[in-house]
Order: C-alpha cells, then structure tokens, then sequence
C-alpha cells in the first residue's frame, strides 16, 4: 500500500553559466523508502540534494518535501530534513558530543532534550566511546558517521544522503551501510545519491540513474537489471589475447561488448548457455586460450553502460572520457 509521496520533483533545472547541471528532472520518492540516485561525477546528483534541502533554488521547476514546497516554504522544510553529505560537516576541534550537542542548539531543542537526543544518536551511531573525544583524532569513518549522527538530532522524517561513503575505505562503507539499513529499517525515507551500484543495489528501494542532468531510467534495481534483457557472458584471457578476444566476440553481439579491464570481455548473451557455447567455440577456433568464462546476471554497471553508452565512472560533463570505459553501446547502424 501506497504511503504517499514524501517527496515530489516536477521539472527541475538548474544551471551554472554554461553547465547544465540539471535538465528538467521529475521524481517522486514514496514515504518510508530508500531511493538511490545513482550517477557519475558531475551527473547533479549534489545539484539536485541542495535544491530539496533548500541550500540552492531551481532555475525552473518545482519540488516538494512532505508537501512543502522547498522554495516558498524553505523555513519549514528544513524542520522536517536531515543532511549529512560527501565531506563530513563537523568542527574538528570540539568533541562528537559537543558537536552534536551544538546541532541541537541550532535546532533551538531545550538542554535536557539536547543530552538526551544527544545521548541516543551516539549510542546508535556506534560512537559513544569516543563521544568525548575531539573529533581531529577520529578516523574518516568515524566522522562520516558523526556526520550522520548530527543530522539525526533534528529526528528529521527525511534524510538526504550526498555520497555517504565516497572515500570511505571498503570496511568503514561496510559499516555506514549497516547502520544506514539500521536507520531506514525504523521507516525513514530517505534519498541517497552514490556513485556506487553496489551501494544503489543493496539500500536502495528503487534507483534512478542520472546522466548529464538528466534521469536515464528509474526503477527497483531488478527492473534495471531486466531492462538490460539478458544474462551476460563475461571471459577472461591472457592479456596478449585480450584484442582478439574482443574482436571474436563482438561479431556474436549487436552491442560492442565490455573490455575495460585488461583480459576480460563481457557480451550480452540473450541465448544464455548458448551464447556462452557459442563464445567458446569461437575463441577455441581461433586459437584464444580461455581462462574463465561465466553466464551471469547484468549488474547495474551494465545496466547504467548499456543506457548511457559510457561508464558510470567517467566524468559525465567530460566529452573527452566518453570513448573510454567498458561499453555495450548499441553500435551505429
Ligand atoms: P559528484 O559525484 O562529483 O559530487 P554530482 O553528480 O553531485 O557530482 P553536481 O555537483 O551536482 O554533480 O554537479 C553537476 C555539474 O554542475 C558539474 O558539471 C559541476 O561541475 C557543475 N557545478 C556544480 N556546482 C557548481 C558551481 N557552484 N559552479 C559551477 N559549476 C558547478
């Protein structure tokens, strides 16, 4: 059953000078769902969290936040949200606890309610040991994590997640996602941009993929997945066979197949194991030793390749990094 929508995008855009940052974006996100906007550097993710958070206001269009609008509105949006982004906004020289006890101040909270709330953030955060030391000797984990907390104080019903774990070494991302699940488990909603599928694909209800300002697709991450139309053969050779290998390949498939990584390939295989039959036959024809091949399902790199045409890595306002990347491009007729 529906909950109505928390939050609601109807064309937005945003520009700086020549750099279209935002290109007429809709969305809504359902309350008490996770959604992942999922995108390159410089897709607008960011763009796009400041303007719900009220930090930035659209060029053109219209948002909505728990039915606020986040313009006219701004003052009573902020009551409702919370924000912790990409690089964690907290004072280095005061303690986690004095930093979260000065966002209650902020948030104008009485002194009781301030220690309390206080107390309860650190606790779920994981952080009550080191509460009472200054923050320049946390770790990069640890801050992003009082970064989160100090968004917590406010008890928003909306969080916004900028790139939580861009930076985080892989145990310390571990980490932040368990206590991510932890939070939205409680029934938050929250809207979460990354740069990362896996990240997309574990927290998030449903993703949508952002390119250049503009939204290529949105849906449950399985639906993307779907929408790639097949499983995928991916083989792996010495790296002296690795262009033959390519070129054998992509006379099995209408689409140029992946090959950014040295000695692998990949190529959608909509015959299944005979597409991967048919792959092997065809490199032991020509003499290319296999090292591993497998039949697996599309992930969401594929999926983000094969609507974009480019890596979700590249550097989406940069012309020059388009050709480089895995690919499966639809090829030109
Ligand atoms: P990242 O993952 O790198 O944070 P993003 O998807 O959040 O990227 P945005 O930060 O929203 O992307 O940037 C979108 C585009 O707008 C980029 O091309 C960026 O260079 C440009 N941009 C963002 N902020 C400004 C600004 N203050 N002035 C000029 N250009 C900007």
């Amino acid at each position: 059953m529906s909950n109505g929508s928390a939050v609601v995008v109807e064309g937005v855009a945003k520009s700086y000078g020549e750099v279209k940052a935002l290109d007429g974006v809709d969305l809504s996100i359902e309350r008490g769902t996770v959604f992942g906007l999922l995108g390159p550097n410089g897709a607008g993710k960011t763009t796009l969290v400041k303007i719900l958070t009220t930090l930035l206001q659209p060029d053109r269009g219209r948002a909505t936040v728990e039915g606020l609008d986040v313009v006219t509105q701004a003052a009573e949006v902020r009551t409702r949200i919370g924000l912790a982004g990409q690089s964690a906004a907290v004072d280095e020289f005061l303690t986690g606890r004095e930093n979260l006890q000065m966002v209650g101040t902020l948030y104008n909270l009485g002194r009781e309610d301030i220690k309390r709330r206080s107390d309860d953030v650190l606790e779920r955060i994981g952080l009550a040991d080191a509460a009472d030391r200054v923050v320049r000797t946390y770790s990069g984990g640890m801050r992003r994590r009082l970064d989160l907390a100090a968004s917590l104080v406010g008890r928003p019903s909306i969080f916004f997640l900028d790139e939580p774990t861009t930076g985080l070494d892989p145990r310390s991302r571990i980490d932040l996602w368990e206590l991510i699940e932890e939070l939205v488990s409680e029934g938050t909603t929250l809207l979460l941009t990354t740069q990362y599928l896996e990240e997309a694909d574990r927290l998030a209800n449903r993703i949508a993929l952002i390119d250049r300002g503009t939204l290529i697709t949105e849906g449950t991450a399985d639906q993307l997945k779907d929408r790639m139309g097949s499983d995928v053969v991916e083989v792996t050779v010495p790296a002296a066979s690795w262009s033959e290998a390519v070129a054998v390949l992509a006379e099995l498939s209408d689409e140029e197949p992946h090959s950014n990584e040295i000695g692998r390939v990949a190529i959608p295989a909509p015959e299944g194991a005979r597409t991967l039959l048919e792959a092997v036959r065809r490199l032991d024809d020509r003499g290319v030793e296999i090292d591993d091949v497998t039949l697996r399902k599309p992930t969401l790199d594929d999926v983000f390749l094969a609507l974009t045409g480019h890596a979700a890595e590249t550097d989406a306002q940069e012309p020059a990094a388009k050709g480089r990347g895995r690919r499966f491009a639809r090829r030109e007729s």
